[in-house]
């Protein structure tokens, strides 16, 4: 499976840089994993909207859904337009507001998910890890067919349960929203050393860095992860490619 990185910066979106959004694909099939600030507009260099049928969500932070309310609206036009006769699933963690917010849109539904819960979805199989963050946020874990993973954080602090999850996946997405010095677990973030053991104990074989931050020098962030022992770390840019 491929994935690209259409966005990756936390909080807000850079200039021509959107936040989180993930485009997993295999076999034509297309999984859209995170749709924050400028991600509609971006998927667009590399995916037919119309090709996305499936988003899933890793929790209600606007970095990472506030752009599902324009991809709605935009099922709804081109289903006027005769452009498409698919209803775009939104996966997300149970919320009602959500839903209703969702399924108002018509040519939309809403799907809840929890921590027990594994969802397939086309060649895709997702499992989920409650996350330690101020609000309810889940790390997935994307299982194809042919049994290659993507682990992708969200946000998060530092658990064991992390490392756990992640243990042997192909890709590691981790966030990696702070430097080295900063209080992490107090604000529900990793710190780049933080996100380097993990990809150390987890034994991951590939580890992008993700979720970056608007300040500081980004290669500091690379440097600290991979001094914790994972040398297959990189950073997170847009439109980068990944092949798993
Ligand atoms: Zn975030
Ligand atoms: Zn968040």
């Amino acid at each position: 499976m491929k994935c690209t990185v259409i966005g990756m910066w936390g909080g807000f979106p850079k200039k021509n840089g959107p936040c989180s959004g993930y485009l997993i694909e295999k076999n034509g099939f297309s999984l859209l994993v995170d749709c924050g600030s400028g991600v509609v507009s971006q998927m667009q260099n590399y995916v037919d909207l119309n090709d996305v049928n499936h988003v899933v969500l890793s929790h209600y932070h606007y970095d990472h859904f506030s752009d599902v309310g324009v991809l709605l609206f935009s099922r709804l036009v081109n289903t006027q337009l005769r452009q498409t006769n698919e209803i775009l699933h939104i996966y997300g963690p149970d919320d009602s507001e959500m839903a209703r917010r969702v399924r108002e849109v018509p040519y939309s539904d809403f799907h809840p998910y929890g921590e027990e819960c594994s969802l397939t979805i086309g060649p895709f199989t997702i499992e989920f890890l409650c996350n330690l963050h101020p609000v309810e946020a889940y790390s997935m874990k994307i299982t194809c067919d042919e049994g290659k993973t993507i682990v992708y954080t969200s946000d998060t602090g530092f658990t064991e349960d992390l490392v756990t999850f992640s243990e042997g996946t192909d890709l590691l997405i981790t966030e990696c929203s702070l430097y080295d010095g900063m209080n992490g677990a107090a604000s529900g973030h990793m710190t780049a050393g933080e996100a380097g053991v993990l990809a150390n104990r987890s034994h991951a074989k590939q580890v992008i860095l993700s979720h970056l931050p608007h300040y500081g020098d980004l290669e500091e962030l690379l440097d600290s992860a991979k001094g914790e022992g994972n040398d297959c770390v990189m950073l997170a840019e847009v439109g980068m490619e990944v092949e798993v």
